[in-house]
Formats: C-alpha cells, structure tokens, sequence
C-alpha cells in the first residue's frame, strides 16, 4: 500500500496516489482532475456541479496535498460535525470551529491550528471574519480556503446569507492562497454573482453537466395528496426520503398522518422548537428508512448519501428550486425517484406570492419566469428532463427513458372546442368568477348562485357536458399556465381572458393539451441491492448490520463507516485478504486498518453457516 508522507512536509503530494490511499478511489470523475491540478498550482476556481458530482473531492485533496491547512466554509454548523467525523474515518486531521463548541474544545481547535497540526479546518463564514481568528490565520500557513455552498452570496434564491458578503475580503487579505467556491445551484445569476460577490474574477469557472441520471422524475396532478403520497411510499418501504411542503402545518399533519400508517416519519420546519429540529435532523441522517417531512428549511448541506426519493406534495417556486430539492435524492449515484404533485390552487398560489411579494419589478420578471420555466415542465407532454435541461443551456439528444412521459407516453387531445367554450364562459359570465362556478356554467348545474346570475340563460350553459369536473379543470389550469388565462387575486380567484386568447376565441388557432393521466404507475426504481445476486445480497445484509453496530458505537450516520456502493462491491467481490479488500472502491488506508479485520471476519463467519 502506498504510504502517506509526513503531511507537514512542505512538498505537494501527488493527487493520485492520495486519492488511492486516503480516500480508497481508483479515480477521479469528470473534472475532478483538472480542477484538483488547477487549485495545487494555486489558481482560484468556481465550481458548478450537480449535487452528488463529487464537489468535495476538489478541495480536499488539494487541501492534504498543498502545504499548510485548508480552510473550509461551511454554512451549516450542524452538518459541519458529520463532514469532520468523515475526515477522521479517513484518517485526515480535521476540525471544525463553530459555536456549538465549548470553550475548551475551541481552545484545543485553535492550538492545533497554530501548531500546524491540522489538514483541514471547517469554519462558518461569520467565525472566519472574526478578527482573532483571522489575526490567527494570518501567521497559519493555509493550503487554501474553499468556500462551499457559495450561492449563499446571491440574493436571488432563497439560501442568501449576508455573513457571506464578507467573504470577498479574504483576496486582498491572504493574497495568493487559492480560493475555490464550490455549488451545486444551476441558477445563471448565481453563477454571476459568484465571481462578482466573492471578488473571483480571475477564477476558472469549471461547469459540469447538472444531468442527475439516476433520478427518476414523476409530476402528476394532486388529487387526494396524502393517498397518492401513501401508494408511492408503498413501493419505498424502509428507504429514507424527504417529502417536502410548502406550509409548517401541512408539515405537521403530513407527518402525523404518515405515523398513523405505520411509517418512520418525522417533522422539519423552521418554527419547530430547535432541539427537536436538529434532533430530528439527526435522526434522519443517522437512521435508516425514515421519512423527513420538512419545508424548504431543509436541506441545504446535506450530504446523506442514500436519499432514496424526494417528493412535493406542493409545488416549488421555482424550476431551480425544484431542481435542488430533488437533487438532495441519489447523491450516492444509485436509483432515486421523485413526484412533484401540483393542482390549479398551487399554481395560482405561486403567481400570487410572486406579484404580491416585495420584490421589484425586475425581480418579480425573472422570479415569473423561473416558476414559468417549472410550469412548462409540468404541463410538457415530452421528456421532463429534456425540457429541465434545456432551462439551464444543455441540449440532450435523446429523450432519457428515466421519467415519467418517456415511461408512460403522454397523450394530447385537440381541445380547440373546448378551450373556446371555456373562454366563452369566462367572457359571457363577466369575467368574474372562478373555476367552481364557471364549471357550473358548462356543466349545467343549477345552483343558487347560477340562478342567482341568471347563468342558466346563457348560451353557455350546458354545453360543456361531454367533459366532467376533472376535465375541466385540467383544461382551464393549462390554460392558465400557457398564460391564455390569467386568474384575478384581487378578485377572488376570478379568471379573466388575456390578449393572447384572442386568436383561439376566433377560432383562427388550435389549442391541443395534455390528458392528465390517472398517477403514472411508473415500474419501482430498482433498489440499491437490486443488482446484487441473491447471495451477494444476503451478504450485504449481514455487512449492513455490521456497519449499524459500528456507527452505533461511535455515535456516527452509518454511510460515515461505509457508503451501500462500498458494501455492495464487498459483498460481490468477497474479498478474502487485507489486500483484496483494499481494492474496492471506498476502502482508503484508514478504514482498511479500521475496519478491514471487522469486515473479514464478518465475511469468513456468514461463508461457515
Ligand atoms: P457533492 O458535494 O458534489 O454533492 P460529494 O463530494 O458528496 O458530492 O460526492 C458524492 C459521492 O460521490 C460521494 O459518495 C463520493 O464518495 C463519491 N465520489 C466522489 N468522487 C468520486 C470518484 N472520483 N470516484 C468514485 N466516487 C466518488
Ligand atoms: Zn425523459
């Protein structure tokens, strides 16, 4: 096995072999290699790649191969614990300072910093800008300060923190130490306000292709949400996932609703009691097979590797926010699924906190047409992630075979006769009421508000038979989306024509829309293990019992000891010596002299029974 020098000595080490030996990988992935040579020779860079790329990677081994400590800014103390008990799995010198330690422990931080005796250093932006620690860093040698999670500097997307800002000082303070800003946020303006904010502007921007294909997307209208959020869980049994809402007591009631089927779930929101949150935060990194309900206030910086699905039960604010969200699933590269489930109510919603926010105008345009940008992959009959990409300046070729239409085509209907009765309606009844009513209108239905109106005398009424309630409303909510309709929050949700909506009323444009299908019965993704054979399997099991009783034992998440991908290639390869364990992928140095006896032991007693 390849041996690590010293890592005082001043020389830089070779990235390869510190891959190998330290981190138990055979290779490097995208351009993990060029970016990694890049920083070592000192450069400053932005990185854009999709969660789960393999960001990481880019600072820390440029972090144990430059002289001096890597200073790592991270904006989640929380998360900032289970980054560092990573690193001492792997045998790297790594601390954290941040305000959950006691003063002592700080005290022990920062004289292992002085001493040198650190690889790395992880740090919330807001205690690197204090002047004692920075006075501090000034006499350190540092190999290079990395700041993750950087779109937190951009106003635009809803993650924006202010102590960020501040970040920028650190180019003229500590001149010619590498800085390299690192997110997962496919947003342009972000991408901008990186270099810009962070004082970049020399840096080489490095951007990935934000392709996830492991993940499977679905998006289907909402009917009866916590029934279809019940059936697609059914096909999900004991793997952990996030179910996010858009409101605290939808959180609430969703998770009490799962509890009373039967399924490990928890509750996530920004008002709940913060020890119960971060307890439950805990919980759901450390445990397998649990559901976290959560608003958006979840998520950010987590790096559990097997979220196994994502789903919204309302719909995000916009396609970057989607995106995101469901790129928390599959970080580890295996199968994920996600189901966005949205009605007419969230899409009128979303338009309403857009026009009624307190953003300016010029704002409010971009914010209209990211949330756009969602609708239109929503309501698309062709591939959802064709159309996703496209949004953020990639083309891809072939339709993927991984979501919802390529897996269930779509069927569009001609609905030029019918999208003109509904205009009629709207126009005939003064453009005042809501969907309820005017389906009323078309449908027939005599109700005191129709005679009310006198509705039941318009030509209108009664026409519309050969579409029920559910017909309808698909057809008005597409209309709205393809902005033919536009809905009056002044006026209670009335719907109104819009200019656009002319040409169809005269019958001089065809109108064709989607059938919203009943919920795609998409095949299940496969599980993790699913390619395992059936001894392989029986085998994994055993390793995963294994590797909860140690993570038990140090009080650590489970994939910290090993990733699922680490034991599924152990269980295949069924390594019989040291040395042939130390070949699969996700086995460094440190966790072969761990664990690597464990492990083989645990092997040699499941081959005797
Ligand atoms: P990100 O921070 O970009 O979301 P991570 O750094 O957490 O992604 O990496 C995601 C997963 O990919 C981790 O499980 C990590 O071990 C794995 N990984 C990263 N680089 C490589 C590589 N070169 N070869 C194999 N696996 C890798
Ligand atoms: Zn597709």
């Amino acid at each position: 096995m390849d041996s690590l020098p010293p890592m005082a000595q001043p020389a830089i080490l070779q990235p390869e072999a510190v891959l190998r030996s330290v981190f138990g990988l055979p290779a490097f992935r995208g351009e993990q290699a060029e970016i990694v040579a890049h920083v070592l020779a000192g450069g400053d860079a932005i990185v854009l790649m999709p969660t789960g790329g393999g960001k990481s990677l880019c600072y820390q081994l440029p972090s144990l191969c430059r002289p001096g400590v890597g200073i790592i800014i991270s904006p989640l103390i929380a998360l900032m614990r289970n980054q560092v008990a990573a690193m001492h799995q792997l045998g790297i010198k790594a601390a954290a300072l941040n305000s959950s330690l006691s003063p002592a422990e700080r005290a022990s931080v920062r004289a292992d910093l002085r001493a040198g005796r650190l690889d790395m250093l992880y740090v919330a932006p807001e205690r690197l800008m204090m002047p004692d620690l920075l006075e501090m860093l000034d006499e350190t040698q540092i190999a290079l300060f990395a700041i993750d999670e950087a779109h937190c500097v951009s106003q635009w997307g809803h993650d924006f923190r202010p102590e960020y800002l501040q970040l920028a000082g650190l180019a003229r303070r500590f001149p010619g130490v590498p800085r390299i800003a690192l997110t997962a946020t496919a947003d342009m303006q972000s991408r901008e306000e990186i270099r810009r904010r962070l004082c970049l502007d020399d840096a080489r921007m490095f951007l990935a292709s934000f392709d996830r294909p492991n993940i499977r997307y679905a998006i289907t209208q909402k009917s009866a949400p916590q029934r279809q959020l019940l059936s697609f869980l059914h096909t999900h049994k004991g793997e952990s996932g996030i179910v996010y809402c858009l409101s605290r007591a939808t959180v609430e009631t969703t998770a009490a609703f799962l509890q009373a089927n039967g399924i490990n779930a928890l509750p996530y929101h920004a008002k709940l009691d913060p020890a119960l949150r971060s307890k439950n935060q805990d919980a759901f990194l450390a445990e397998e097979g649990l559901v976290l309900v959560a608003t958006i206030a979840f998520g950010m910086g987590i790096d559990k590797p097997d979220v196994r699905f994502v789903v919204h039960l309302d719909l995000p604010g916009s396609l970057e926010a989607f995106y995101q969200e469901t790129g928390r699933a599959g970080r580890d590269g295996m199968p994920a699924e996600t189901l966005l489930l949205y009605g007419m109510q969230d899409l009128v919603f979303r338009r309403q906190m857009i026009d009624q926010g307190g953003s300016p105008e010029d704002i409010k345009r971009v914010e209209r047409g990211k949330l756009d940008a969602l609708l239109g992959v929503c309501e698309t009959a062709s591939c959802r992630r064709q159309a996703i990409l496209a949004h953020f300046g990639e083309t891809m070729a072939q339709p993927c075979g991984n979501c919802d239409t390529c897996l269930t085509p779509v069927e569009t209907w001609d609905a030029t006769t019918a999208s003109r009765k509904a205009l009629s309606a709207i126009l005939r009844t003064g453009q005042s009421f809501g969907t309820g009513h005017l389906m009323d209108v078309l449908l027939g239905v005599t109700t005191d508000k129709i005679t009310r109106f006198a509705h039941d005398k318009l030509p209108t009424f009664g026409v519309g038979k050969e579409l029920d309630r559910k017909g309808w409303s698909s057809v008005f909510r597409q209309l709205v989306v393809r902005g033919l309709i536009e809905v009056d929050h002044e006026a209670y949700g009335a719907l109104r024509m819009t200019q656009a909506a002319e040409p169809i009323l005269r019958g001089l444009e065809p109108v064709h829309l989607r059938h919203d299908s009943a919920p795609a019965k998409t095949a299940k993704t496969k599980p993790a293990t699913a390619a395992l054979s059936a001894a392989a399997s029986g085998l994994f099991d055993i390793l995963r019992a294994e590797r909860s009783r140690l993570a038990h034992e140090q009080g650590v998440p489970a994939y910290i000891i090993f990733h699922d991908a680490t034991l599924a290639a152990i269980a295949t390869a069924r390594p019989t010596t040291l040395q042939e364990l130390g070949e699969i992928p996700g086995m460094g140095r440190s966790k072969l002299e761990r664990y690597g006896a464990t492990v083989l032991a645990v092997m040699a007693e499941a081959a005797r029974v």
